[in-house]
């Protein structure tokens, strides 16, 4: 008999092969659980009984690991009625070991149960997938491991507050395994109550201290104390990517506060404080300032001049995020594009203005309004139809696609023909915004919200509305010289 547990890390697999273990075994079972009481529950529990054969293929996964295996299979059990084999992370077996024992898992004797358990079901040949009863593990919730975690600490006597509860539960990422041995580290402290300041301590997250104070000195371009935070960040030996880290998400915690007003994760002073920095920069700051320490974090990662590049980035977001001109210089050109929609200034040759006279040549914007006023903004044979854009930025927010809607929230569309929809940056297209909507679970989110809203596929451009067209390689040149007459760079994903 076969038995296959599939599952992340710590979501239970190993813990609940030893019960069924038992449960097979046991000599007085209740309701099919081990009555963890009897002879043979004992010794499986404390790991004597050799019927009960537990074995990790991460570390044993050779053939002379498995040929034990498929000898010892033909004896009966000593004492127990199942002879029982546990293979952990039977995914990391070698072809070979798998080859070797393959035999005796498509055909194990009546008196013989394998227990497999693997991270990764894609890797397990079918012939024995198709002969398991197979079980699938999932995450485990924050609401659960915080109810596990707080049994634990009352029957070890452990005191903690909620809040570091609620943080370890948020760090083990549905692996109860993690939560508990992050509980165990702490819980070796001596402190009378686990809080959780102890808990970041102890995991290496840096206090929130600095990452709000980071995060302040950018958004009020104070170079100077941004860079003593660095020092004091090094200084106390945190990693600098992970610090980076948590001051993206930090920093996204600012701007969702700044659109809903709401935050779950922080107490009373510490939202005081995000909504404190919140009213220093701009929708369209945060965001910015989001996307560029993506990609400094991108950077930095594979760098080996970690401290000066971090420096610098931090250095770009905190002037960046000053210039004040810069959005007025956009609002200015959403002004003049306004205008030219509606048809009432003449057109000029910047790169930006030339798409909307594109535009213009095709049809009358007034007229298109109008008409997509009336009806549903599809129209399969014009090409000039309107796609309400302002809408399906709006649906991608509501149905949950926040990162689609933070990176899209700015942009612009233009239609080439039936088939074509341009998206264009305005403020232009970062590494960051592109993979993200390279991704391929995201284009395809993108593109459901385009067909439910439009009634047809599209293929999508993205385009860079800042760089021009000086940004194109010879090699591409060829191909792009028609677009080159848009007087903007154009890349295709689909
Ligand atoms: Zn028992």
């Amino acid at each position: 008999m076969l038995i296959y547990l599939i599952g992340g890390r710590g979501t239970g697999k190993t813990t609940s092969a030893k019960i069924l273990a038992r449960a097979v075994n046991c000599l007085n079972p209740q309701d099919g659980e081990p009555c963890n009481e009897c002879e043979i529950c004992k010794e499986i529990l404390d790991g004597s009984l050799t019927d009960v054969v537990e074995m990790d293929a991460a570390s044993n996964n050779g053939v002379e690991d498995v040929r034990s295996i498929r000898d010892e299979v033909n004896f009966l059990p000593t004492k127990a009625k199942y002879r029982v084999y546990i293979i952990d992370e039977v995914h990391m077996l070698s072809v070979a070991a798998f080859n070797a024992l393959l035999k005796t898992l498509e055909e194990p004797p009546e008196h013989v149960k394998f227990i497999l358990a693997t991270t990764e079901p894609q890797k397990i040949p079918t012939t024995i997938l198709s002969r398991c009863q197979r079980f699938d593990f999932k995450k485990i919730t924050n609401e659960n491991i915080v109810k596990r975690l707080k049994i634990i600490c009352k029957e070890s006597n452990i005191k903690i507050t909620d809040e570091a509860l609620e943080l370890i539960s948020v760090l083990s990422e549905g692996a109860m395994r993690d939560g508990i041995s992050i509980l165990e580290r702490c819980s070796q402290e001596n402190v009378d109550e686990i809080g959780a300041d102890l808990v970041k301590e102890l995991v290496g997250i840096p206090s929130l201290e600095y990452i709000s104070k980071i995060t302040k000195s950018i958004f009020e371009g104070n170079e100077i104390e941004a860079l003593e935070v660095i020092d004091s960040v090094i200084n106390d030996g945190k990693d600098l990517n992970n610090f980076l880290w948590e001051v993206i998400k930090y920093i996204k915690d600012v701007l969702v506060f700044k659109v809903s007003g709401k935050l779950s994760v922080y107490n009373k002073e510490e939202l005081e404080e995000i909504k404190e920095i919140s009213e220093l920069a701009s929708k369209d700051k945060i965001l910015n300032t989001i996307y560029l320490l993506s990609d400094l974090e991108n950077e930095i990662k594979w760098s080996n001049q970690k401290t000066i590049m971090f420096q610098t980035g931090i250095i770009k977001a905190c002037s960046t995020s000053t210039i004040d001109g810069l959005e007025e210089l956009r609002k200015k050109v959403d002004d003049l594009e306004n205008k030219l929609n509606s048809g009432n200034i003449p057109v000029t040759k910047t790169p930006v203005k030339q798409q909307v006279k594109l535009e213009e040549n095709v049809a009358p914007k007034k007229a298109e309004q109008a008409t997509s006023k009336a009806s549903k903004p599809v129209d399969n044979n014009s090409g000039n139809s309107e796609i309400d854009w302002a809408n399906i930025i709006n649906k991608l927010k509501t149905s949950g696609k926040v990162r689609l809607y933070t990176s899209l929230a700015n942009t612009k569309v233009n239609q080439q023909g039936d088939m074509i929809l341009e998206i264009i940056f305005p403020n232009g297209l970062t590494p960051f915004v592109r993979s993200l909507l390279e991704d391929s679970s995201n284009k395809k989110d993108l593109t459901d919200i385009l067909i439910s809203e439009t009634g047809k596929q599209w293929s999508i451009r993205l385009v860079d509305g800042k760089t021009g067209n000086n940004q194109i390689k010879p090699d591409e040149s060829k191909a792009k010289s028609n677009i080159n007459n848009l007087g903007i760079d154009i890349n295709i994903i689909e």
